[in-house]
């Protein structure tokens, strides 16, 4: 018999996780208050144990990124506005509720972005989809858009910004300096994503404080190749590639 025996196995203690964020958002370790991370659950720890795990089959990776992908997706649409609304019940009672307001789309950030446009649709069934495609100029080494196409009435609409990694925080943060440009103001953007680096959101956050980021995990920093460690790799290879 192992020295366990048959005890049962204790569950995580996801609260122990360097970085989280009390789930009411409110900031543990003087991350801004613009930052909203899910529950860290057990559950939502045990997907993020599947996806980081190298030897996870690239089936599994797309099924549980999917699975977080669509908390995060639910946890944006908490985050926008809504206006009082009453409907009447089969019973004839009034309902005094709520309904959506103001109309939303989902931008993606290419590549590994586009990998969460799958999730929005599910919850939004025919949102308009608009994308960016930002590299590094070879010359500058700073962030550089190369593409962008989006709905002509963008400036009117929310935007959910899906990127699934925030590393630097370099492209999001072009990203969102283009969409400003095409006329959609800072508080009406919500950027969703998986796994944060403490740096990059702080440098984020910091140049747009107004600006609501929701993501699912927070981890502990970048190495020299501005990988998340302990991350998952390259997300985009990951999906699509592997
Ligand atoms: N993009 C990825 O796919 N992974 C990282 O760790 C950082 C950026």
């Amino acid at each position: 018999m192992s020295s366990t025996g048959d005890a049962p196995v204790p569950p995580p203690q996801p609260s122990l996780q360097p970085n989280a964020l009390s789930p009411n958002g409110a900031s543990t370790n003087g991350l801004p208050s613009s930052v909203f991370t899910l529950p860290q659950t057990a559950q939502l720890e045990a997907l993020y144990t599947i996806i980081r795990d190298k030897d996870t089959s690239r089936g599994d990776f797309l099924f549980y990124s999917d699975r977080i992908i669509r908390l995060l997706v639910e946890e944006g649409l908490n985050h926008l506005p809504v206006v009082q609304k009453s409907v009447i019940t089969p019973t004839g009672s009034t309902y005094d509720g709520v309904g959506f307001e103001g109309k939303i789309c989902g931008v993606s950030i290419l590549r590994a972005g586009e990998a969460m446009e799958a999730g929005l649709r599910e919850v939004c069934r025919s949102v308009r989809i608009g994308k960016i495609l930002i590299q590094r100029d070879e010359e500058t080494m700073q962030p550089k858009l190369f593409y962008s196409k989006f709905p002509q009435d963008i400036a009117k609409r929310y935007v959910l910004l899906l990127d699934p990694m925030l590393a630097t925080g370099g492209s999001a943060i072009k990203a969102v300096d283009v969409l400003m440009e095409n006329g959609v103001p800072e508080d009406r953007i919500i950027f969703i994503n998986l796994i944060s680096s403490p740096e990059g959101l702080k440098t984020f956050s910091g140049k747009f404080p107004r600006l609501k980021v929701i993501t699912g995990w927070i981890d502990q920093g970048l190495n020299e190749k501005a990988y998340i460690i302990p991350g998952l790799g390259d997300f985009g290879e990951r999906r699509y590639c592997e």
